[in-house]
């Protein structure tokens, strides 16, 4: 049985309160295995993927619901099952159509989607008090559907650039904020605190997409669970320096990801990527990201 749900309770950052958060796994994606390791990333080597045959590995698709003394914070929504739908991707124009019907495979059922994940742990959608996107890739809006009564927080630069995002896809009624990263937490420039406690942080973290953010939840003891979208799919990726051929900018996401080391040099960063397996593990144990491994 594969798990969907995992649950965590931490010490907030005042050493005090209890802050409890949940990730639900939200169906899974492969893009062509090529594609997963993509030497230079960019145009060329995602159009010489298509030749490939071979799909790399499944990638879970994780969205994280934060229970927290200032509020519920949804972060990303997840995969819609309409994806498996005949004709789902005909509002796109025929290339992007190409790429999602062909050199990619989704396996999400209805029962699977976020509105069942979180009646399981007895929240309505109407509780949550924000919903905060990484970025715009269709495996992160999928859920939007069912938060038609929620603020979606997204980077004022994501909403903007909108790299690889298909608003065609987004349903009618939803109620996007835009929001500007005008405060700094640490080396990130250009950050957003959510809570007045200020523990959990919007973070800039560029490259997938130019406006992709991550979200770091402070705990006590110099912990942060950081919530890193897809800054690198998985942490192995993180310490390999490896990228999917599709990223926007490589420059960026490698700054990105450096930043991220740097910033485990002096916080305890329990690293949560949206398509990383080691998820679970790394949340039971307590895992950190260990500096040591990062080959320079
Ligand atoms: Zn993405």
């Amino acid at each position: 049985m594969v798990q969907r749900i995992i649950t965590k309770e931490i010490i907030a950052k005042n050493g005090k309160d209890k802050v409890k958060f949940y990730g639900f796994k939200i169906g899974q994606l492969a893009i062509k295995e090529s594609a997963m390791h993509a030497p230079k990333p960019g145009l060329i080597s995602t159009v010489l993927s298509f030749k490939d045959k071979t799909f790399g590995e499944w990638l879970p698709v994780w969205v994280w619901l934060i229970v927290h003394p200032e509020g519920i914070f949804l972060i990303d929504t997840g995969l819609s099952s309409e994806v498996k739908q005949a004709g789902y991707f005909k509002p796109l124009d025929f290339i992007s159509r190409y790429y999602f019907e062909k050199q990619m495979k989704f396996e999400i059922k209805r029962e699977e989607e976020l509105d069942y994940m979180l009646q399981k742990i007895g929240i309505a959608s109407n509780q949550i008090d924000k919903t905060i996107l990484t970025h715009l890739h269709i495996d992160h809006t999928g859920g939007m559907k069912h938060l038609l009564q929620v603020p979606i927080l997204v980077y004022e630069k994501e909403w903007k650039t909108q790299d690889g995002a298909f608003p065609k896809l987004f349903p009618q009624n939803i109620h996007i904020q835009p929001v500007k990263l005008e405060e700094s937490f640490e080396l990130f420039e250009h950050a957003h605190y959510l809570t007045k406690g200020k523990d959990l942080v919007m973070i800039s973290t560029p490259g997938h997409t130019r406006g992709h953010v991550s979200i770091a939840l402070l705990g006590n003891k110099n912990k942060i669970y950081l919530f890193g979208g897809d800054v690198t799919y998985t942490q192995n990726r993180l310490y390999d320096n490896t990228f999917s051929a599709t990223i926007k900018d490589h420059k960026d996401n490698k700054k990105s990801c450096e930043n991220i080391l740097a910033l485990a040099k002096k916080f305890n960063i329990i690293f949560l990527p949206t398509h990383d397996m080691g998820n679970i593990d790394r949340l039971k144990n307590e895992e950190e990201i260990k500096i040591d491994n990062n080959k320079e």
